[in-house]
């Protein structure tokens, strides 16, 4: 805040530097033209200064939000294992409990590498020299493997996902891998963030235009406010309010989702109508 008052309150002052000097000298135009514009150059930068003044506070704020996220995503899960470790150290558990102990455990597991990775390729995501792998995948079939993870993941019911299949083969040339990753990403992201009874629609189909595909996952969640439609493929950015910011989340993986698709030459994007009217990303890949 001290360097934001410090920031304006300099613009504000050379401001009126600048009006006096020039009702004052109107008739010493040389002075004049040189005072203007060096009043113009301070100007001009107190101003840049602000707006990196400002987006530094904006990124310091990120990344504390992104810490607390993080410890928290590291630190629940092993809590829980510690206490079902202790547990079963110093009691005499039947085996049935037992195995319920340790399909929890394996969940807790699943959870820390989840953050794990998540921070790693995060870190890796802005790595342009990396090349990629010239398999060819088939859209339909990765799809549906995503999808039959997540429902094993979450323990979905069938129906909650709903998946059109394209009529014809697309394939697109890429890491498997990562194409797997983003897609993840963005069906674990539509299960999260739709409340108890998440509806989602999965669709394949080729563009009316141009040799691409359009892969489209749509829910019926929370949704996104517009002015964030935008900044949520930001490192670290997370809606700051409404019931998106109660969920548990690191504003990672919209960021890895956008890296992966930009490498393979395609787009993503978000639509939303405002909170509580649901979300679709659309992804764009160009075709083999
Ligand atoms: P995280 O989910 O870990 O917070 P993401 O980068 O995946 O990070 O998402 C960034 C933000 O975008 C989320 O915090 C959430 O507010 C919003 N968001 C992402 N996907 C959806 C969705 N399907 N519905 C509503 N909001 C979403």
């Amino acid at each position: 805040i001290f360097f934001l008052v410090l920031g304006i309150s300099l613009i504000a002052v050379a401001v009126a530097l600048n009006v006096g000097w020039i009702l004052l000298n109107l008739r010493q135009v040389v002075l004049l033209v040189l005072g203007i514009v060096f009043f113009a150059v301070i100007i001009t930068g107190l101003t840049l200064n602000t707006i990196f003044l400002i987006r530094e506070i904006r990124r310091n704020e990120q990344h504390d939000a992104f810490i607390n996220a993080v410890t928290h995503e590291l630190k629940t899960p092993i809590a829980s294992i510690k206490l079902y470790l202790e547990t079963l150290k110093t009691r005499d558990v039947s085996p049935e409990k037992r195995r319920d102990f340790y399909d929890v455990m394996l969940a807790d597991t699943d959870r820390l590498l989840g953050t794990v990775e998540q921070v790693l390729k995060a870190g890796g995501a802005k790595e342009k020299a990396q090349r990629l792998p010239a398999a060819e995948i088939d859209l339909g079939d990765l799809l549906r493997e995503c999808i039959a993870l997540i429902r094993s993941q979450r323990n979905l019911d069938e129906s909650v996902i709903r998946f059109t299949e394209p009529g014809e083969r697309l394939a697109v040339v890429g890491s498997e891998a990562d194409l797997r990753t983003a897609f993840s990403n963005l069906l674990d992201n539509a299960v999260k963030y739709s409340g108890n009874e998440p509806k989602i629609s999965v669709r394949v189909k080729k563009a009316a235009l141009k040799n691409k595909a359009e892969i489209v996952i749509k829910d019926q969640g929370l949704g996104i406010p517009p002015a964030d439609l935008k900044r949520i493929f930001k490192r670290f950015y997370r809606v700051p309010e409404g019931a998106a910011a109660q969920t548990r989340g690191t504003g990672l993986g919209l960021f890895i989702v956008q890296s992966i698709v930009k490498r393979h030459g395609g787009r993503v994007s978000a639509q939303s109508r405002g909170e509580g009217t649901g979300s679709t990303f659309l992804v764009q890949l160009p075709l083999v």
